[in-house]
Parts: structure tokens; C-alpha cells; sequence
């Protein structure tokens, strides 16, 4: 039996505290930071965990140096105070990273200045180093891509990720403190406490949910005191199931990211670019060791389907006009290895663009019960969870309960373990793993990178690559199978690993093998793997076709 079915069981049969709806990271860190409460918390999510916005954002864990130009200064505060808390409670997947800003122009720069010098303030006791001036030698060492005559230019320090590992290990954490989660599990209706009555609809309070197994198809009810949707961009579909009246809250907000061979952009810090329209665009090692850069983002209101958004020429054309206005050797759509695209859960604000509205956070509770947490960024994820949990205590009546224990929980393959590197270097030696393999393994898993390498010793076969033209082990893929609740292709492929994004062929080249794996695992008959393999590739191919034409 895997996890998955584990916690469906009981998800059919127990009665939860609190039943969460999404599997995003907000969503996650609700069902962790209930559990550790003490709570009894269940998740359903949809589609996979990660699997909406939390997979597809610019992966930086910062304060948002652009929100300072809002004059937002408490909540760029507190993304700093949370970048400092996530590098205590989740050290191996939260990467200081130095930002360069080259000079634009003396009026651009001292404004910069300005900025920085208001970040440095607010992030004051965060351990990170303070903004310096650095000459044209310094710039070019760090950022070979850049322009020769570029001349000199700023750092700053802020900090990048992996959303979707992020957002997994929360889940994972979770779990393993009691919480019952299942990906592929979809919330279709909304459970009353009181009867239908004619010609009104429902009655009483929202008292948990119908949901379907998307794998299995069965469906089956889920019963809590309080239900918390987390569900993002979906919010306002899962409130309107509570009845027509539900007000919409969320005005979704598209950003692409396309991203580069390393070989064509060579940097070893990130670059803050200035865009066109007055925001800043980002080019961002991906990951070091996977040699890849990410740009990104793009910021307008979206009124398209929110289930697939993918990234079109127009916006691919501006991020690589924009970088190019900075690069020695432009780059084309022709150096692209994929794209990506997201959609921001933001809070309506009518008459502003979409690039102006705030980030913050905000817990809605409706008049049955439901309680809504959207908003907000990646980075401030652990506050928005103790507040909808705060927010669900009250709706739920519960009494006295413990305050939120977040900021003291370290999350899975996070705790303080000294050497730890040092003994998985030796481990990795002896199942012959390459060496410059071992710094990626932690970053990716931190202790549990231990687990991975023990596949590899007990089958040396899966010390193979996976994919011929990326770094990751057979044993990472073995592992999101067995340990991480991977359930599809796309689990494996797009947010487990990264390689739908990483490599040209977005992983195809791995997916036989992928599909092999999850058949063995999950007992597939030839038919189902057919159709997952053809799920996979349709959908990358639509990626590609609508990178082309739109
Ligand atoms: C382009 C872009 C760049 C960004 N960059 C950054 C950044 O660098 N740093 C930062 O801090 N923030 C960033 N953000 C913001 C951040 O990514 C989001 O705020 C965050 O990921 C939202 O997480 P969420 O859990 O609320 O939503 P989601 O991740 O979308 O999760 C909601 C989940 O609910 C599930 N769901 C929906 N309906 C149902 C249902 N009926 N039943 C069950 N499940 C359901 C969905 O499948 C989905 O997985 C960025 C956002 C974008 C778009």
C-alpha cells in the first residue's frame, strides 16, 4: 500500500479538524502548521502537489525589491523576516544568492540606491550581507554575459529555491506529522451540516467535502469542522460551490519564465534587468549544478482558462528584448530550452493594474464557515498558513488551542545535522556516485539525499542518468516514486525533477523509463501506460506549439 492510499482511507473514514483544498505551498503549510497544533488535518489537491502556481514562479525565497517602489514596507519587511526563518527551518533549499544591478543611467541608479538602501534597513539582523558598489572588473567576473563597456554596478543579497521541492517538502512534512494528503484528489462539492431546503439550496455550515479520486475515479465524502481553501487561482470556483452569491476575490496575473543553456548567459550571480514598462526582470541561475538560467517574469491580467497557461511569443519576445538590452551576445527563441507560465492569485483592486497590486495576503471567512486563504507570495507562505489556521480555530469555535509552532518546525531533511554533507560525500563515494553530484543531492533533499544514494548501493543501476543530457540519478526518479508520492509522469518530470524545463526534448528522452517505474510500482496494465505516455507528450507538445504560435 502506498502512502496515497493510506491517507485516502483515511481520508473516507476519519472526521478532520480542518480538511485543506490545494495542494499548493499555501495549502501545505496550512495542513503542517494545523498538525503541529495538534489539530487533525487532511489535504485533498486536485492534481499534484505544486502542480498550480507553486511550481511556476521565479523560485527566489526575497523580500521583493520592487514592492519598495509601492512603498510597501511592511511587507517587504516581512518577506525578509521569512527568508530568514526559512533558512533556519529548511537550510538546504534556500540558496543566498548575490543580484547584481548593472548601472543604467545616473537617475535609475540613485533611485536604486535609494531602494537598497531601504532593503539593507529592513532586512537588518537577517544575516545577510549588505548592498555594496562594485567596479566594472568585479561585474564582469561575476557576469560574463553582460556587455564589456556595462561599467560598474550594485549587489545585493536575496535568496533562491526550488518552488516546487519547497512546496513538497512542506507537504512532506506535514504527513509526517499526522496529516492525511493525497494528490489527485479533487474537490468537487462542498458537505452541510443542515438540509437542502427547497428553492434556497443548502443550509447550515460547510462541514467538509465531496471529492473524486482523479487516478481511481471513485468518489467519496470527506468530513472536518472547518474546510480552508487553499486552492489559488481556483479560490473563487471552490467559494461558488458554497453558493452563487459567494463574492469572486481573485484577479489572476500571468508571469513567464523561459529558460537558457548556462553556456549562452554565463553568470554566477543573478541579474536585476529594468524592463521596458518600469519593473525589473530577473536572470537567474537556475540551479548551479544543472547549468541552466532562468528569466523571468512578465505581469498581466489574465482572463483566459486558469488550468494550463503557457507562454506566447509576444512574452517570450519582451524577456529576450529586455535581456538582450544588457547581453554581449544576444540570444534568440532559437538558445531557448523551455518556458513556463504562471498566474498570481491576486486580490481584485478594480482600476489597478495588475503590476501594481499588492502582495499581501487575506483570509476571508465566509457566512457558512469557509474559511479562504489567497494572496500573498511563496516566500511569506508559513505566515499565510498561521493566519488561515488562526482564522479556522475562530470559525471552528475551538476553543484554546496552541499558537502557531511553524517557525520552530524544520521541515523534512532540515534539521540541524552537523557533517552531514561530509558523511553523504563518503556514502556516495562508496555507491560510486561522481563527487560534484553530492552539493546537488543535498540542495535537493538534505539529509533524506542519504536515502537516495542507499537505492543507489542497494542497485547500482540506479546510479545511471536518467536523461543523457542532465545530471539527475535513476535512484532521484526510483525515490520520487517509492518516498515522494509521485503518482504521474508529470509529477516525476515537472516538479519531483525538473527536467520538463532543463532539457530540450522537456524530458522525453526519460519518460520510457519514468512510465517502466511508475508501472512496476503501481501495478499499470499496457493500456494506461500508453495513454500516460501520451498524456506527457501532448502536453509538452502543446507547450512548444504555443511557445511558436500563440
Ligand atoms: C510568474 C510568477 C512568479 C512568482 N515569483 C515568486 C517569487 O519569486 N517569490 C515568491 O515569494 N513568490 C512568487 N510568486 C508568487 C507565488 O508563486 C504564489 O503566491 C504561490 O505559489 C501561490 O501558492 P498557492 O498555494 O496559494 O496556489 P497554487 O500553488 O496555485 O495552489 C493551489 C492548488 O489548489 C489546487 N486546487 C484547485 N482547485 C482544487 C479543487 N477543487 N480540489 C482540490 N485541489 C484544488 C490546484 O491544483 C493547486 O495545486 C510568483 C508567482 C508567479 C505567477
Amino acid at each position: 500500500m502506498t502512502t496515497r492510499d493510506q491517507a485516502l482511507e483515511r481520508l473516507r473514514s476519519d472526521e478532520f479538524d480542518v480538511l485543506v483544498v490545494g495542494g499548493g505551498i499555501t495549502g501545505a503549510g496550512v495542513a503542517l502548521d494545523a498538525t503541529v497544533r495538534g489539530l487533525r488535518a487532511g489535504l485533498v489537491e486536485r492534481d499534484d502537489y505544486a502542480s498550480g502556481t507553486s511550481s511556476r514562479s521565479s523560485k527566489l525565497v526575497h523580500g521583493g525589491l520592487r514592492y519598495l517602489q509601492h512603498l510597501e514596507l511592511g511587507l517587504v519587511r516581512e518577506a525578509l523576516a521569512e527568508r530568514g526563518v526559512l533558512q533556519r527551518i529548511v537550510p538546504f533549499l534556500v540558496w543566498p544568492t548575490p543580484f547584481i544591478v548593472p548601472r543604467y543611467g545616473k537617475r535609475r541608479q540613485l533611485a536604486i540606491r535609494a531602494g537598497l538602501d531601504a532593503y539593507d534597513v529592513l532586512a537588518i539582523g537577517s544575516g545577510f550581507p549588505r548592498h555594496r558598489r562594485l567596479d566594472p572588473g568585479d561585474v564582469h567576473r561575476l557576469a560574463p554575459a553582460l556587455r564589456p563597456d556595462s561599467g560598474g554596478g550594485l549587489q545585493y543579497w536575496d535568496a533562491r529555491t526550488d518552488d516546487a521541492r519547497l512546496t513538497w517538502t512542506i507537504a512532506r512534512t506535514a504527513m509526517e506529522h499526522g496529516a492525511a494528503m493525497a494528490n489527485h484528489t479533487e474537490v468537487v462539492g462542498l458537505l452541510r451540516s443542515g438540509p437542502e431546503i427547497r428553492g434556497r439550496g443548502p443550509s447550515g455550515r460547510v462541514a467538509g467535502a465531496h471529492v473524486v479520486d482523479t487516478i481511481s475515479g471513485e468518489s467519496f465524502d470527506v468530513r472536518a469542522r472547518v474546510v480552508v481553501n487553499a486552492s489559488g487561482v481556483w479560490a473563487d470556483a471552490v467559494m461558488r460551490m458554497g453558493g452563487p452569491d459567494a463574492t469572486p476575490g481573485i484577479r489572476p496575473s500571468k508571469g513567464i519564465h523561459i529558460v537558457f543553456p548556462a553556456s549562452r548567459v554565463p553568470l554566477s550571480a543573478a541579474l536585476t534587468i529594468p524592463a521596458p514598462d518600469g519593473r525589473y526582470i530577473f536572470c537567474i541561475p537556475y540551479a548551479d549544478a544543472e547549468g541552466h538560467v532562468l528569466v523571468g517574469t512578465t505581469d498581466e491580467d489574465y482572463a483566459g482558462p486558469v488550468d494550463a497557461p503557457r507562454a506566447h511569443p509576444d512574452e517570450i519576445a519582451f524577456l529576450i528584448d529586455t535581456l538582450n538590452r544588457v547581453l554581449d551576445d544576444p540570444v534568440s527563441q532559437d538558445d531557448m530550452l523551455a518556458s513556463y507560465a504562471g498566474l498570481r492569485p491576486l486580490i481584485q483592486n478594480p482600476g489597478q493594474p495588475s503590476k501594481d497590486l499588492s502582495r499581501r495576503h487575506k483570509v476571508i471567512v465566509s457566512d457558512d464557515g469557509l474559511v479562504t486563504i489567497t494572496g500573498g507570495k511563496l516566500t511569506t507562505y508559513r505566515r499565510m498558513a498561521r493566519d488561515a489556521v488562526d482564522a479556522a480555530l475562530d470559525a471552528g469555535r475551538f476553543g484554546r488551542f496552541p499558537r502557531s509552532r511553524s517557525s520552530q518546525t524544520h521541515l523534512a531533511g532540515g534539521q540541524p545535522a552537523p557533517g552531514l554533507v561530509e558523511a553523504l560525500a563518503a556514502r556516495a563515494a562508496e555507491a560510486g556516485i561522481d563527487p560534484m553530484g553530492v552539493p546537488r543531492l543535498y540542495h535537493r533533499y538534505g539529509s533524506r539525499a542519504a536515502d537516495v544514494v542507499d537505492l543507489v548501493v542497494r542497485n547500482p543501476s540506479l546510479g545511471e542518468p536518467l536523461h543523457p543530457a542532465l545530471p539527475y540519478l535513476r535512484a532521484e526518479a526510483a525515490y520520487a516514486v517509492s518516498d515522494e508520492s509521485a503518482e504521474r509522469p508529470d509529477d516525476v518530470l515537472s516538479r519531483r525533477l525538473r527536467l520538463r524545463v532543463t532539457s530540450a526534448d522537456r524530458g522525453v528522452a526519460a519518460l520510457d523509463w519514468i512510465v517502466d517505474l511508475l508501472a512496476r510500482h503501481r501495478g499499470w496494465d499496457p493500456a494506461r501506460r500508453d495513454r500516460e505516455r501520451q498524456a506527457y507528450s501532448h502536453d509538452v507538445a502543446a507547450d512548444a506549439a504555443a511557445e511558436r504560435d500563440g
